[in-house]
């Protein structure tokens, strides 16, 4: 909720074009979304478009929830305007400028400080750290997640209201002259430059042309806190900065606050020095460089707002490197598990909901466990609201952890459970009877659920194959964008989902716009439709026809031979239903598909079996990924365009034509008919190696250090004793094998693994269940996460090594790899 804004003001402030027929004028609440309408009540919708839709087309959704102030585009239809009877209604050329401008408005009308933070990496940790220190002195708001971008920061601006002291906003750019819009919102009088990385870099000329980008969030800050020894950063600072507004940091001597750190095994001290001379020390369980260096510019920040250091030490405490974004994975007895046990706030928990009811996947009840928010207070309306979160998205049974629920039970559904602390519900977990149920968990910090994850956690091996939700999107948009509005797009989602986990995935996709699913074996189709996946799915290599299954389940075949033709056209015959069919065409590949001898013949049975619908034709190419094969590609695709128009003038069918897979949009996206084949790209491999440095990696596999040992030069290492220590040093034990497709030929240093930011490569061979890496002088301990692929190092890199494709490394992880979804 916002401070109150009187909505015709605002309007003539800027002589917008505005129509004022309903009293209901002043706002406190502003939404995009009118599936998040709460009441109807001083709430303004806003109208902005999506990549598949148009904004306006929700406002009648809006005002049948009780909305009657909008912000529509000036182009909207005029029989819209018309519907929306006894409403204020402003028609803007921009309405993301307009919320952008409440946003700033609300900002201005907020009296206690802001905080702005920006950099390349760390700002949602240090804004959601720095949240966590100060929330022991001060109510404060800040970004729910990671709302950084141009309509995030103004949502989260819009949510400052009376009651909060401090606010926190992050800001996030991609591209060059989007920072001043966010400052104009967001106005710091503290800001924090956390980092400046490669994130973004070829949208700017040079990292200077990005320190200077980001800094302009600065502008009118009263002070600004920085790593003096990031020098690019330092520089810059220092050279277009007042002095009396910068506050430095470093580890050496020269800083207005020398923090230097001491690792020991279980954490770091940081000792402070101020300009006084006086000396403090900081205790926290981490040890890498990343987030020593968040903890300590949230250190500072806490210094400068005037915590004392005593207080910051206490907050310190409860930092830890639990995950702050969603995570699904899986329960015990079948359950799904969404774990956003890091914080609490309303905000949070609405989004934490929508992902929740995105999850068609489990066939159990909805719970959700919740802890009390601290952050919210213990007013009715916070608990109002919760009650009404829970009705909203259908949750069947809610938990509440935590005393401040007593004296609102009332407005919770009469089964509900609650317990009036962590242990008490740890204790009677056996109570809820769970059994294939979704679970959200979701607490503040300092109510420890991880706990409760844990003990609902199928026991599985700590290895784990994470695929990043937010990145798949990304790819997904990227592949979208090459090629014209309105080309649809099918997804390969054959072999598991290349591994990562065919129903969650695909369901995902199924949210993000995804227009057709495509598997190679028609089970795997009926996988999908028991998740309860809806797209349409081609299923390439159906096999021996099973019609009914086909049918039951709504999958539609690729026929690829005469053969099958004929036999599925008489099975038709005594069939009174319709079945939807892909035709396979061969134009080079040699796989599978219809040769051009086969036409004619196709073409008349097509023609006497009106049963039969030609849903699609398509062709797969041969060599789509490397130049050489250029003009083999273009006489393959001819001879599609001109085989598939024949079978379109002779047989009547209105097909959907694809001919492209991941490699062929970026190559070849003026070729892509009405449909694309989408597969590895979509988690971030460019396989032509053109466009890799504008997609992120999707997927991230990882394990976890048992054992470390100090060895002495000469000793060997492992089966066949084939590692052998040149010096002394230390080796570490990794819980994965080939048995969990990290491949065996790996072994003896053709792979190297990632270990708290450093290189370490495999000694030895590569055994079934486990393997063995060379740590000497890495500083790495029983527990640590050892990352096989991911950003670094590449599955692109590691399958080269090999001799193999990204595709089998991806496909060959075992199941025994827990599969885990995660949404910043
Ligand atoms: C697997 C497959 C694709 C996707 O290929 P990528 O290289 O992963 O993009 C497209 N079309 C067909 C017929 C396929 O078998």
């Amino acid at each position: 909720m916002m401070q109150a804004i009187n909505f015709p003001l605002f309007a003539s402030k800027f002589a917008k074009h505005f129509t004022n027929n309903s009293d209901n004028i002043m706002l406190l609440n502003v939404v995009i979304d009118s599936r998040k309408i709460q009441s109807g009540n001083n709430t303004l919708f806003v109208a902005l478009d999506g990549s598949r839709y148009a904004g306006w087309e929700f406002a009648s959704d809006a005002y049948d929830k009780g909305v009657r102030n909008f912000i529509l585009p000036a182009n909207c239809p005029t029989s819209l305007i018309k519907s929306l009877e006894d409403s204020n209604v402003l028609l803007s050329t921009s309405p993301l400028k307009d919320l952008q401008q409440l946003a700033q408005l609300n900002r201005e009308n907020f009296k206690g400080p802001v905080i702005g933070i920006t950099g390349s990496n760390g700002k949602t940790i240090v804004k959601e750290w720095l949240a966590q220190i100060l929330s022991a002195k001060y109510n404060l708001w800040k970004n729910p997640k990671s709302y950084n971008s141009q309509i995030g920061v103004a949502l989260s601006a819009l949510g400052i209201s009376q009651q909060h002291q401090v606010a926190i906003l992050e800001a996030g750019i991609s591209a060059p002259d989007e920072m001043a819009a966010l400052t104009q919102i967001i106005q710091p009088q503290l800001g924090i430059f956390t980092n400046i990385g490669s994130a973004h870099d070829e949208h700017f000329e040079d990292t200077r042309a990005k320190i200077e980008e980001k800094c302009k969030l600065f502008q009118s800050a009263k002070y600004l806190i920085y790593r003096k020894d990031q020098t690019q950063v330092g520089q810059y600072l220092e050279e277009n900065f007042d002095p009396s507004v910068l506050i430095s940091w470093s580890d050496k001597a020269g800083a207005d606050y020398i923090l230097s750190v001491k690792r020991h095994n279980n954490g770091s001290k940081i000792y402070l020095i101020g300009k006084d001379f006086q000396t403090y020390t900081f205790l926290t369980s981490f040890r890498d460089q990343a987030s020593l260096e968040n903890i300590r510019h949230v250190i500072t920040a806490a210094l400068s707002l005037g915590m004392k250091p005593e207080i910051i030490q206490q907050g310190l405490k409860l930092l830890h490197a639990v995950d702050m974004r969603l995570t699904l994975k899986s329960g015990s007895k079948g359950c799904k598990l969404i774990d956003d046990s890091y914080n609490n706030d309303l905000a949070g928990l609405e989004l934490a909901l929508e992902f929740m009811s995105q999850q068609i996947t489990a066939s159990g009840r909805k719970i959700l466990i919740l802890s009390e928010m601290q952050q919210e207070g213990k007013e009715e309306v916070v608990f109002q609201k919760i009650a009404w979160l829970l009705k909203h998205y259908s949750i069947d049974l809610f938990v509440g952890v935590g005393k401040g629920f007593a004296d609102f039970k009332h407005l919770f559904p009469a089964e509900s459970d609650f317990y009036e602390s962590t242990d008490m519900i740890l204790r009677n977990l056996e109570a809820l009877s769970l059994s294939n149920d979704l679970v959200l968990i979701k607490g503040a910090r300092a109510y420890g659920f991880e706990r409760v994850v844990q003990k609902l956690e199928a026991l599985a091996h700590e290895t784990i194959l994470e695929i990043n939700l937010n990145s798949l999107r990304h790819n997904f948009i990227h592949y979208r964008q090459k090629i014209k509005p309105g080309t649809k797009i099918m997804v390969m989602v054959k072999a598991f989902a290349y591994g990562g986990g065919a129903a969650e995935i695909a369901n995902y996709l199924q949210e993000i716009g995804a227009d057709y699913l495509s598997v190679a074996y028609t089970d795997e189709g009926v996988f999908l439709r028991n998740n309860g996946i809806t797209l349409p799915i081609m299923v390439m290599n159906p096999g021996s026809y099973h019609l009914e299954l086909l049918q039951e389940h709504a999958l539609e075949p690729v026929v690829y031979n005469l053969n099958q033709l004929k036999s599925l056209s008489n099975a038709m015959d005594s069939n009174s239903g319709l079945l939807s069919v892909h035709l396979e065409l061969d134009t080079g590949m040699r796989r599978l598909g219809m040769s051009d001898q086969e036409l004619d013949e196709a073409i008349s049975i097509l023609q006497q079996c009106s049963n039969l619908k030609v849903a699609g034709i398509f062709t797969h190419l041969a060599g789509a990924d490397e130049a050489v094969h250029k003009d083999f590609t273009l006489s393959q695709i001819s001879s599609f365009e001109s085989s598939s128009n024949r079978i379109i003038q002779e047989t009547g069918c209105k097909p959907i034509r694809h001919c492209l897979n991941s490699a062929g949009i970026i190559r070849y996206p003026e070729f892509a008919f009405d449909m694309v084949r989408l597969g590895i790209g979509l988690y971030g491999i460019e396989v032509n190696q053109l466009e890799q440095d504008k997609l992120q990696p999707a997927m991230t596999l990882k394990t976890v250090v048992s054992q470390v040992r100090t060895l002495q030069k000469g000793e060997t290492i492992g089966y066949g004793r084939k590692g052998e220590m040149k010096n002394d040093g230390e080796v570490a034990t990794l819980a994965i094998g080939y048995a969990d497709g990290y491949d065996r030929r790996f072994s003896n240093g053709k792979a190297t693994v990632l270990i708290k930011g450093q290189m370490a490569p495999i000694i030895g061979n590569v055994c079934m269940d486990m393997c063995m890496a060379d740590v000497t002088g890495l500083n790495v301990f029983e527990g640590d996460e050892a990352i096989l692929f991911g950003a670094r190092p590449s599955i692109m890199d590691l399958a080269a090594k090999i001799e193999t494709i990204p595709y089998e490394l991806l496909t060959g992880i075992g199941p025994r790899v827990k599969r885990q979804y995660i949404l910043d």
